[in-house]
């Protein structure tokens, strides 16, 4: 028999798998390296989950998640038809990409979120690779000339944390000629939403997540927003139960509480806010934040930037059991550290 590896689909055999952040076993940590919410969620999650746990678990969950769609339609001033829920909004790229790419090819940009590559490449659809320059602006003639089926276009950017205006999205949707997804997984921070601009663009997709605002990644919920044609597409490749019990009952729950999401949010970006003036006072480079994390060049004592300092202050963190992401130099950017806004006692040792 040949060894099992070789009975896999060619593009398979090649492929490299996503890597997700970190998760230290243990206690003690400062865990600010993958825009978790350092605070736990709205206290009326856990007695919606005690609930389901105990009302309804030997069934099926709702197989469309109707109620969760109604609340966020609701919340943006949608019909239900507009919204799908999936496993974390992973899941709903992972739809996306399954649905809409193909040989031609799906765009994104360099640098964004890592996974489109990872599921371009379990698809083995075509990718291109659009490139920022240093200032991380979209740069809009390569968008405008992209030839692809679908584009994702992550807002505010990771591991950057710049977001586009809406004026600058729409510049680029209302140019291209296929789906464009924006990947709004920080939206709740941004001053500005893509969700807005559905009302004109039908090619327009805007994806949402619960694992960082609403202080739930353990519950893995996402959801998407888009025309009810693009839905109903979505909705032909879901899992039939690709949300269970108790993570409805919990996104229900969240949802309904947006006065606590609000004042969660005002705390993070306060301390965001903070962290960047404190450390741009130290001469340190920093990129304009609309996100939950912070995308900064150390310096040295005598004001050195380069590899050097960024990976010795990420070792120098790690030994002391503080998590941080260490970015390597590429092409389009020095070393840098992406580091998650945590409470204003975490920040304190950064
Ligand atoms: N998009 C971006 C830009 C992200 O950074 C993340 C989280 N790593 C996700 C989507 C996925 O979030 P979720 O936990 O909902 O799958």
């Amino acid at each position: 028999m040949n060894s099992p590896s070789e009975y896999a689909l060619p593009h398979i055999q090649k492929l490299h798998g996503y890597t997700p952040g970190f998760q230290p076993s243990g206690d003690g940590w400062v865990k600010i390296n993958t825009n978790e919410s350092p605070y736990p969620p709205s206290p009326a999650v856990a007695e919606a989950v005690c609930q389901a746990a105990n009302d309804s678990l030997r069934l099926y969950p709702n197989a469309k998640a109707i109620p969760l769609r109604e609340e966020a339609a609701k919340l943006h001033g949608l019909k239900a038809e507009q919204v799908i829920f999936g496993n974390g909004s992973d899941d709903i790229l992972n739809l996306l990409v399954r649905a809409f790419a193909n040989e031609k090819s799906a765009g994104y940009l360099m640098p964004s979120y890592s996974l489109y590559p990872v599921l371009c490449g379990i698809q083995d659809s075509g990718t291109v690779e659009v490139p920022f320059d240093r200032s991380m602006e979209l740069p809009f003639e390569a968008l405008e000339n992209l030839d692809a089926n679908i584009l994702f276009i992550t807002s505010p950017n990771a591991p950057t944390g710049v977001g586009f205006s809406n004026e600058d999205l729409a510049r680029v949707i209302a140019s291209f000629d296929g789906i464009v997804v924006v990947d709004e997984a920080y939206g709740d921070f941004a001053d500005e939403n893509a969700v807005e601009l559905l009302a004109k663009y039908k090619n327009l997709v805007v994806t949402r997540t619960f694992s960082k605002s609403y202080g739930l990644a353990g519950i893995r919920l996402g959801y998407a927003m888009a025309d009810a044609e693009i839905i109903d597409i979505l909705d032909r490749v879901r899992d039939s139960y690709n949300v269970n019990r108790l993570t409805q009952a919990a996104g229900l729950a969240a949802l309904k509480d947006q006065a606590y999401l609000k004042e969660v949010v005002g705390k993070m970006k306060s301390t965001r806010d903070r962290c960047l003036a404190e450390w741009e006072s130290l001469g340190w480079f920093c990129y304009p934040s609309a996100a939950n994390f912070l995308f900064v060049e150390p310096k040295n004592g005598a004001g050195e930037s380069g590899s050097e300092v960024a990976e010795s202050l990420f070792e120098f963190f790690k030994a002391n059991k503080i998590l941080v992401r260490y970015f390597p130099s590429s092409p389009l950017t020095d070393s840098f550290l992406r580091i998650s806004v945590g409470d204003d006692d975490q920040m304190l040792y950064v």
